[in-house]
Formats: structure tokens, sequence, C-alpha cells
């Protein structure tokens, strides 16, 4: 019998759900994501995550971090307004401006100077999505969670593992459960990276979403996903909506790349399945 409390997230759900621009909008009402990520020894994180946030459809991407991410994204994403954070800054993100959401985590480090931006980040009634190395930090103190806003969390299942204190191996066994789990007890969004993606929120069905494929599982794939997650928190959408959205947009992305141009552009290109001869998308 089908599970009544997991469903599948459509095409028609997506495309509904999206935030369009209207005639009147601008580039604040559009939204304007709040990025720190990357540090001096992973600085490629900022890029990518950065990126999703932009080609996302962001109103407008504010990236904060240190000196070598900041400069990377600036080369890479002109239209990102970037900000150099002063080490050691009682309140590292004073000098950002105006910011609908955040995205905090990708590649940012496990110090002392990351931890002051997590919990800065988090300390706001803003929604905050976490990944990667900000994960890590709301590990170690999950007091952090604590918090007025609405939180999103996007674990792979070893970060998983981390934050709830269980053995990988349990929780890849049993992934729709501990992502409910984790949700419940860290009163936050959870989406939970692997093959299939889960959505899970307290008193909502956890939503499944398998538009992706195994070309997906390389480095840095992540970090784009938190960017676009950000970009479509930042338009308006809730946590739940925003991270199933997201993933289902990675997904396909990647289909359409993996099938190379000739399919991108319509064409009959090299397998209709897709290069990894994968199941086509659930409806
Ligand atoms: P991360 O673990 O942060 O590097 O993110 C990896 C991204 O790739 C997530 O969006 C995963 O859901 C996706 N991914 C990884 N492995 C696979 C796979 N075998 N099939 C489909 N998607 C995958
Ligand atoms: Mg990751």
């Amino acid at each position: 019998l089908p599970d009544p409390d997991v469903a599948a997230l459509t095409g028609d759900d997506v495309a509904d759900l999206l935030p369009k621009p209207a005639p009147e909008s601008d580039k604040y009402r559009r939204g304007v994501i709040g990025i720190a990520a990357g540090s001096d020894t992973f600085a490629g994180a900022a890029v990518l995550a950065a990126g999703g946030a932009v080609r996302a459809g962001a109103g407008m991407v504010r990236f904060a971090s240190f000196e070598e991410p900041v400069r990377l994204v600036r080369a890479r994403w002109p239209e990102a307004v970037t900000t150099v954070l002063t080490p050691g800054a009682e309140r590292p993100l004073d000098d950002v401006g105006r910011v609908q959401a955040w995205v905090v985590g990708p590649g940012l480090g496990t110090g002392r100077e990351a931890h002051a931006i997590v919990r800065e980040i988090l300390a706001t009634d803003l929604p905050v999505l976490v990944d990667a190395d900000g994960l890590t930090h709301v590990a170690a103190d999950r007091s952090l969670l604590r918090r007025s806003g609405p939180t999103l969390l996007t674990p792979h299942a070893g970060e998983l593992a981390r934050l709830l204190d269980v053995p990988r191996e349990r929780i890849e066994a049993r992934r729709i459960e501990h992502a409910r789990r984790a949700a419940a007890e860290l009163g936050a969004t959870v989406l939970l990276k692997g093959s299939t993606t889960l959505v899970a929120e307290e008193d909502r069905p956890v939503r499944v979403n398998s538009t992706g494929t195994p070309w997906l599982a390389t480095g840095g794939t992540g970090d784009v996903l938190s960017g676009i997650a950000g970009a479509l928190l930042a338009g308006g959408l809730n946590c739940y909506d925003a991270a199933s959205c997201a993933a289902y947009l990675h997904g396909l992305a990647a289909r359409i790349a993996a099938a190379g141009p000739d399919r991108a552009a319509g064409g009959s290109g090299p397998g209709d399945s897709g290069p990894g001869g994968e199941a086509p998308i659930a409806a």
C-alpha cells in the first residue's frame, strides 16, 4: 500500500510553486539571498553556491566571506554584491546589507571564525539554510538551532549521522524514518541527500524527489543545490517547498547536462533514458 505520509513532487507542482517575476517586480521583491560560504582552503564551494543562487533567479546575491572566496566569487559572478568579513569581529555580518534569507556553510570551515559566522546568522529571525561545514557547527552545538526563524538543514547521510549521533549505515537503511526524526528532534525542515532526495518537516508528508542522476555523485553538486534552495527561500517559498523545488530542479538540470546539448535542444541525443540508463522521472 502507498504510504500516505510520503508524497512525490511533480513537475506541475513545481511549476505552480516557483516564484515568477511579476510585471512590477524589482530585485528586492524577487528576494535577496545572503550566502556565507567558502574559506581560504575551500574557496570553490563559494563559487558553486553563489552560482546556484544566481542561476535559480535570485533578485540579488549578497556574498559574505573570507578574502579568497570573495575574490573568486567576484570574478565568476559579477552580479553578486560581496563583503569581506573582518576576522575576529564581534558581529562579523554587520556590514552586509539587507538580506531576506541566508545560506551558510558550504566550504566555510570548522574553525572559530566560521563558528561565529554560523552563530550570528542563526541568531537572526530570517529563514536560514545550513549545509556542509555549517552542519558540523550545528552538530557540535545543537542549541544553535533554538531560534525564532525557520531553518532548513541539507545533510547527506554522513552529515545526518553526526547530527543525530546515529551510525551512517542505520540512516542509509531507513532514510525516511531518520529524515522525519531529524525534523522533529531538531525543529527544522530536513532535506536528506542521496540517490533520491527526501524532504521532511513535522506534520507534513515526506516528499521524495527522484529527478536526480548518479552523474550528480561528484564533488560540488551539493553546494550548487544550497544556492538554488537559498534563492527560492529568499523568493518567498517556505523551507518545505523551497527544498523540494530545489531538489527537483537540481536533479532535472543534471539530467539535461548529462544528456548533452543534443537532448537539451530537443534532439534525439544518446539514450532517451539518460546516459546512466536510469529510470524515467517519476511523475
Ligand atoms: P553532497 O553530498 O553535498 O556533495 O551533494 C551531492 C548531491 O548529489 C546531492 O544533491 C545528492 O542528492 C546528489 N547525488 C549524489 N549521489 C547521487 C546518486 N547516486 N543519484 C542521484 N543523485 C545523487
Ligand atoms: Mg555537501
